[in-house]
């Protein structure tokens, strides 16, 4: 049988860092505020330096379990445009917009793509494996954000998306500087648009039955179905939870049944599990992917798409070994 990765990805819960200095409009630059790294990228990319930006979950942490600070709310407070993902990701923003008194332009960067439900990997992937069902399904995972899942970015025709709708709402806080804006956004989709063309390729060459992802956190069932990888749900590993022993028993036995060689360790989760999970199938951890966040600057990871140039080549990689 083939091999199977199981990546469990980066969900952080790693030291707050001090919330970045508060964009003000004195200069003439826009003042946006982005909710996390990812979109803060693209947002990044579109406005140049059109915009002055303050992102609120920078690098490297948890946009699942933010708790905002008062800090947040002065910056939001002084914004004139909020980029969110929406699709239920930013829990913590209705809060937040209330304490910041935020009265500007609120730009949901996911408006317009085709929304996944969280359940979907399970009709689409009859694995044929009688223990991977319902039961386990999702149990776990930290999410909630009623059924539909918000990881959108994962695939990069939405990160298209995204950044078209950036881009329009930029212009019309800020009309001024439109054409700008445009230029920035469809120069930036090029390059999404050419990134995405590589890489389905080169995972197209891989025999199907060795493009199978194991996760914990439901973070990339856009990306498989983008990309034609199979994803499994895994349960007992998220960042929050310590697994229970009847979890990681149930995990070794998915890892041996599915031929997983490669294990991909969570930064800042259950390393501790995951070390006791390879010492028990033998499988060797690997590296980590990418889900909710970018890497600290410096790091490939650093960008949108340095971060999925690093996850697909992860698994590239893995996908291939002998
Ligand atoms: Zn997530």
């Amino acid at each position: 049988m083939a091999g199977t990765v199981l990546a469990l990805c980066v969900v952080v819960g790693i030291a707050p860092s001090a919330a970045q200095a508060a964009g003000a409009s004195e200069d003439g630059r826009l003042p946006v505020v982005a909710s996390f790294s990812i979109l803060g990228d693209i947002v990044r990319e579109v406005g140049g330096d059109d915009i002055r930006l303050d992102v609120l979950v920078g690098p490297m942490r948890d946009a699942h379990t933010f708790e905002p600070t008062p800090k947040d709310a002065r910056a939001l407070g002084r914004a004139r445009v909020l980029v969110v993902n929406g699709l239920g990701f930013e829990s913590w923003m209705p809060r937040l917009v209330e304490a910041a008194g935020f009265k500007g332009r609120t730009i949901e960067a996911s408006r317009g793509v085709q929304p996944r439900r969280l359940d979907d990997e399970d009709e689409a992937h009859g694995h044929g494996s009688a223990d991977h069902d319902h039961d386990h399904a999702h149990a776990g995972h930290g999410h909630d954000h009623g059924g539909v899942d918000p990881h959108a970015w994962q695939d990069l025709a939405n990160g298209v998306i995204y950044a078209r709708n950036i881009a329009r709402g930029l212009a019309e806080a800020d009309p001024v500087h439109a054409a700008a804006y445009e230029a920035r956004a469809e120069a930036y989709v090029r390059a999404l648009q050419q990134a995405d063309a590589d890489w389905r390729q080169r995972l197209a060459a891989i025999p199907a039955d060795r493009r199978v992802l194991a996760t914990s956190h439901d973070a990339f069932g856009y990306f498989g179905a983008a990309y034609g990888i199979e994803v499994l749900s895994v349960v007992g590993l998220s960042s929050e939870a310590e697994p229970s022993a009847r979890a990681m028993a149930d995990l070794v036995t998915r890892i041996r049944a599915h031929h997983i060689r490669a294990l991909f360790l969570e930064q800042g989760g259950n390393a501790r599990a995951l070390q006791q999970i390879a010492a028990e199938t033998g499988v060797k951890p690997g590296g980590a992917l990418y889900a909710d966040t970018l890497d600290l600057p410096g790091h490939e990871a650093s960008t949108y798409l340095g971060m999925f140039h690093w996850n697909t080549q992860q698994l590239l990689q893995a996908f291939q070994a002998p």
